[in-house]
């Protein structure tokens, strides 16, 4: 909060004009602190960005801002660095000291320029406020909306470990929910869809031509497809190969395979 302090030298020395250049390493944060941007409660860090603009248009003295690339001693030497990435180096450390007393403690008292804040079952909303409460609320129900949604038996909905389910939700980025949601709902532009939707009049695939109905996405063996799914295929194997057991590997790549070529699993094979 250098402006915070900034404002506080500023009030007790009686400084009244002047200006101060702030490095930030964000240049999204830039943008909004310094240009025309708004913040928006879907951004990660909403509330302190809110709390920066508040102590700027408060203070006394006119400030700009510069762009500072974050890190910079990943890849030199620090003797060779100037005077603000050194800065940014230093505070970088400082704030991840201070996140994570942030994280043991309780959070204080509001801060001035703080514009509210938002509890659910006793624990604090931040950051991006839309997405945390979309994900808090619908997390009960979420099971029960998946079973209808996916169409799945009692079985299938027993056998699904919800709570590694929601895990890979969460670090999934949003357009990937997406698509994955739309595809498994079968709701996803396949051409039977389009035509269905009056988008289009050929359910021909682009690609080969056949019917392209939701599973033909995975199992296309138009050139082009098959392209594609040996090069994911190869990241696959070896994401595997430095993530699980030579076991497990083999069952998920079977799987994958098996899929592609609208075939059983080969048991034997794993
Ligand atoms: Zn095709």
């Amino acid at each position: 909060m250098a402006i915070t302090v900034t404002n506080e030298l500023c009030k007790k020395y009686n400084v009244t004009t002047g200006k101060c250049t702030l490095g930030v390493d964000n240049k999204g944060a830039l943008a909004t602190t310094f240009g025309w941007r708004r913040p928006n409660p879907r951004w990660a860090s909403y509330d302190l960005v809110g709390m920066i603009r508040y102590h700027k248009a408060k203070s006394p003295i006119s400030w700009a801002g510069k762009h500072v690339k974050g890190h910079q001693d990943d890849n030199a030497d620090l003797q060779d660095l100037d005077e603000w990435a050194l800065g940014n180096i230093a505070v970088d450390k400082e704030a991840d000291m201070e996140m994570n007393r942030f994280r043991e403690a309780e959070p204080g008292p509001m801060m001035e320029g703080e514009s509210w804040r938002l509890r659910m079952d006793d624990t604090p909303i931040a950051g991006n406020i839309e997405r945390t409460l979309k994900h808090r609320l619908g997390l009960k129900s979420m099971p029960t909306r998946w079973k209808t949604l996916l169409n799945l038996s009692d079985d299938q909905w027993r056998t699904i470990d919800w709570e590694v389910f929601t895990k890979t939700h969460d670090i999934l980025p949003d357009w990937k929910n997406i698509w994955m949601t739309k595809h498994n709902a079968r709701l996803g532009p396949v051409m039977t869809n389009m035509v269905r939707r009056r988008h289009a009049t050929d359910e021909g695939c682009p690609n080969c031509g056949m019917r392209e109905d939701t599973d033909h996405i995975f199992t296309c063996r138009s050139t082009v497809s098959e392209a594609i799914f040996r090069r994911q295929k190869e990241i696959l194997k070896l994401h595997l190969q430095d993530t699980t057991s030579k076991q497990m590997q083999l069952i998920i790549m079977e799987l994958v395979i098996s899929f592609h070529e609208a075939r059983e699993p080969n048991k034997n094979k794993s």
